[in-house]
């Protein structure tokens, strides 16, 4: 991508209605645009991200053996009084009337809409166990949105649904996306601890809060600070494994972890003192094991080995992908912007000519930049004629992991700069060490 065709509307003021640095540095970069209260356009920076932090949860979905569709954004109300939720959920929840009168509703949710999928079509207990996902908007009429796209009115979510014939099915349905949630912030470049939680209207009695520690987090948490440097699950899990995934489950909560509205002062106490963590923290992903709390009242059940209808257990399990994108940039970032870990950075290398018009540069610079596209690399080629300073400035803020800076005096020699973001760490070398570094 060529800068100067590209669409990235950088601040260089600092907005003031921006509280935390993850809003700030989104609004500033480029990557957000409030529409109306809590509601949000995602800029093309932005875009990038969102689509690799999705990109990563699909996979690891994928992986543990969730089936992706697509439902709507709109529902009908009927579905939520067949649940009972529709009085229950209260102002959260969007109403709208379509042209027949008939009463409608943006989803917060899909609890009762894939069940009314499943209830249409599976009879069968050897149709099961069955998991069903999608990454879909909904819209929560939050009494404060706030922190950007952090907590807005309309967010993104990915939400897993699992249906099983039996409670233990339904235990290992839940470990199966405990471990691909762990291995899933993971790869985002994050550490998120679950923790027991509260199960709210969604319902239910197992549940836990999948927490990043920050201090900018809304939530007040506790937990054993071992957590932070236990083992991440490998990419050869075995998903089927009813033993290996409790013992991943069992491992995970076998010390203190809690939000504050499960927290137990005694119990947290009983960790010794320089081992306790009392922190705050983002809530970044929620599952939930809650029976047949709709399956019963929505009439979804499946005949049993038994030759018995069973009314079927089930689990939803959230991932908020907009609200991960700040959660990461909260993690990682300095006074010059974000520092994006490489997985879901919006560009792998940023190409900077640090004097455009200059034929030596630009050919060296072009030379890269097709190079590194032909091996398949996002490259961001800072064409501009921006004066040096700003397209630094631009590249730091905008936090792609590697520069390859090409000015006339490096270029003489045949030479170029190379930066790390993170470390800032400058380092001079061919033009085609530069690619190879890439191209290997
Ligand atoms: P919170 O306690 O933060 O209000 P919640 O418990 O209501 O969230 P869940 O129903 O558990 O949220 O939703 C699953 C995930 O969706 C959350 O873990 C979070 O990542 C994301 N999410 C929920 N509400 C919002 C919001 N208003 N803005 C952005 N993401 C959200
Ligand atoms: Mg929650």
């Amino acid at each position: 991508m060529r800068l100067s065709r590209y669409f990235m509307p950088i601040l260089k003021e600092n907005p003031k209605e921006a509280e935390i640095v993850s809003h700030r540095l989104m609004l500033r970069a480029g990557m957000i645009r409030q529409q109306s209260q809590g509601i949000y356009s995602w800029l093309p920076l932005g875009k990038r991200v969102l689509d690799k932090v999705n990109a990563i949860i699909r996979e690891e979905q994928n992986r543990a053996g969730a089936i992706e569709l697509s439902m709507p954004t709109l529902q009908s109300a009927e579905l939520w009084q067949e649940s009972g939720r529709y009085d229950a959920y209260g102002k959260e929840m969007l109403r709208i009337k379509d042209r027949q009168e008939r009463p409608m509703l943006y989803g917060p949710t899909n609890e009762e809409m894939v069940t009314d999928i499943f209830r249409s079509s599976v009879k069968s207990y050897k149709d099961l166990p069955l998991n069903l996902y999608h990454i879909q908007l909904k819209f929560r009429d939050e009494i404060r949105p706030r922190f950007g796209t952090m907590r807005s009115r309309e967010f993104m979510m990915k939400d897993a649904y699992s249906f099983d014939l039996t409670r233990e099915g339904a235990e290992h349905s839940y470990n199966k996306m405990f471990a691909a949630y762990l291995r899933t912030f993971d790869r985002l470049g994050l550490r998120a601890i679950p923790m027991r939680a509260d199960t709210g209207p969604i319902g239910g009695n197992l549940s836990h809060e999948f927490i990043i520690l920050a201090d900018t987090g809304e939530s007040e948490v506790f937990c054993h600070k071992d957590f932070v440097d236990f083992d991440i699950p490998g990419e050869s899990t075995d998903f089927d494994s009813v033993e290996g995934l409790q013992a991943i489950f069992d491992k995970w909560t076998s010390l203190y972890a809690a939000t504050s509205e499960m927290h137990d002062e005694a119990a947290f106490n009983a960790v010794p003192e320089g081992e306790r963590l009392s922190a705050r923290g983002i809530e970044v992903g929620h599952i939930f094991y809650f029976g047949t709390k709709y399956s019963e009242p929505m009439g979804a059940k499946v005949q049993g080995p038994d030759g018995k209808e069973h009314f079927v257990h089930m689990g939803s399990y959230g991932i908020g992908p907009t609200r991960l994108v700040p959660a990461i940039i909260e993690a990682s970032h300095d006074d010059n912007g974000i520092i994006w870990p490489a997985s879901v950075a919006p560009f792998d290398v940023v190409v900077i000519n640090m004097k455009a018009g200059d034929q030596a540069c630009d050919d060296t610079c072009e030379l890269i930049y097709a190079a590194l596209t032909k091996a398949g690399k996002d490259v961001l080629y800072d064409d501009t004629d921006d004066r040096a300073g700003t397209k630094f400035a631009t590249a730091d803020l905008i936090g792609v992991p590697v520069q390859i800076i090409a000015g006339p005096r490096a270029v003489a020699n045949g030479e170029v700069e190379v930066k790390d973001r993170k470390t800032g760490a400058r380092e001079t070398m061919t033009i085609e060490a530069a690619i190879n570094r890439f191209v290997a």
